[in-house]
């Protein structure tokens, strides 16, 4: 047992072997040929049940997991120590030992001496396989418990995929708030604000139909039921159009939405919003990233913005479309005559703000019937999660 003098130290970091070693000295220190016998074949299994590879031969059991093991051990059954080129050995003492634990086998006094016989030759075959696992089965251990990292690594990718599924889901709930092309009514507010713990708001103005210059513009299609996903997710305020507007609660200087703002801005001391919109499908972006020019927020603030995004996959020159990101162009949110953006508004309130233009794809999981745009159409759900 010299061998062995390490034991202890197993016990913690190497379980399975640490327990196979006890069965091995239980078995060593045991009169009886029976449960010699046991013991022997419990310090086998006690480490091969635990470290064997996955195949179609040791979905099989517990012999050929054995057999296994000495093949990782001492590589193909010719070069097995002990035993060389003689599974059967391994499987008479399977035999035996089955035919004790469940009973079936009647021990007499001959099964007794067959079992004698044998017991020198199991105990050196376990002996041997155990001091060659004790130095050379650490690196069989090790890239076992890689692999069942690895499994469940992959377990957890596919949880974390359910949770998105979950997400999207939790989107479309969310956006069922909204009526796109239903005027408010006393029961129904146009816009509503849910309020948040961290003074940060999100906003929506364009959840759904608006009017501007006395025509309908259509909704922002689910930049709502973003704005309360993100809300829900980091305990934002937000506010956002549920109902159509007679106003463009974005660009009017005097609509209600604002006043709206400034009345949560003043009382939760907000420091930073940002204005989420859409844009149609066919835009060459995927998001654009507005700032008035520069003027809604500092130069730290807008490369920081911009680093997030590029650290969530989008990027100024990415080749793909929904990819790419934009700064400051079409939709950088400065107004304009008689035009007071709500970031622009916010800014005169002074708040840090930036917009968010979101590509349809980015967005719309699934258009809704009521939408103003009627033909169908589906986003990619795949980048709507990762955003
Ligand atoms: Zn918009």
């Amino acid at each position: 047992m010299h061998a062995f003098r390490r034991g202890r130290e197993y016990d913690r970091k190497r379980r399975y072997f640490s327990r196979s070693l006890g069965w091995y000295r239980k078995g060593l220190n045991s009169e009886d040929p029976i449960d010699r016998l046991l013991a022997f074949w419990s310090a086998l299994e006690g480490i091969s049940s635990q470290y064997f590879r996955h195949s179609e031969r040791t979905k099989e059991g517990i012999f050929n997991q054995i057999c296994d093991c000495f093949d990782q051990l001492w590589g193909n059954v010719d070069n097995w120590k002990v035993i060389p080129g003689n599974a059967k050995v391994v499987n008479e003492f399977y035999a035996f030992r089955n035919g004790i634990a469940h009973g079936f086998m009647n021990v007499n006094v001959k099964a007794i001496r067959e079992i004698s016989a044998r017991l020198d030759l199991y105990q050196t075959l376990v002996h041997t396989f155990l001091l060659d696992w004790e130095s050379n089965g650490y690196m069989i251990e090790k890239t076992a418990s890689a692999r069942i990292s690895t499994a469940q690594h992959l377990n957890l990718c596919r949880r974390l995929k359910m949770e998105n599924n979950t997400l999207i889901d939790r989107l479309i709930q969310l956006e069922e708030d909204i009526r796109y092309g239903e005027y408010a009514t006393q029961d129904e507010p146009e816009f509503i604000h849910r309020p948040g713990t961290i003074p940060i708001l999100i906003s929506a103005p364009h959840g759904a139909v608006h009017t501007r210059g006395g025509e309908e513009k259509e909704e922002d299609e689910y930049t709502g039921g973003l704005a309360q996903l993100i809300g829900e997710k980091t305990g934002a305020h937000v506010l956002y159009a549920r109902r159509k507007s007679n106003t463009d609660p974005n660009v009017d200087p005097n609509a209600c939405y604002k006043k709206k703002l400034k009345e949560i801005v003043d009382n939760y001391k907000i420091y930073f919003l940002l204005d989420i919109h859409g844009v149609r499908a066919d835009r060459c972006f995927g998001i654009e990233l507005g700032t008035a020019r520069g003027e809604s927020c500092s130069a730290e603030v807008k490369n920081l913005i911009i680093n997030l995004l590029n650290e969530n996959g989008f990027s100024t020159d990415d080749p793909v479309p929904l990819k790419r990101l934009r700064v400051d162009e079409r939709f950088a949110g400065a107004g304009g005559d008689n035009k007071e953006t709500v970031i622009g508004f916010v800014k005169n309130l002074g708040i840090t703000a930036a917009q968010l233009e979101l590509n349809a794809h980015l967005r719309i999981p699934e258009r809704r019937r009521d939408a103003s745009k009627k033909e169908p159409f589906t986003g990619d759900k795949e980048m709507i999660e990762q955003m």
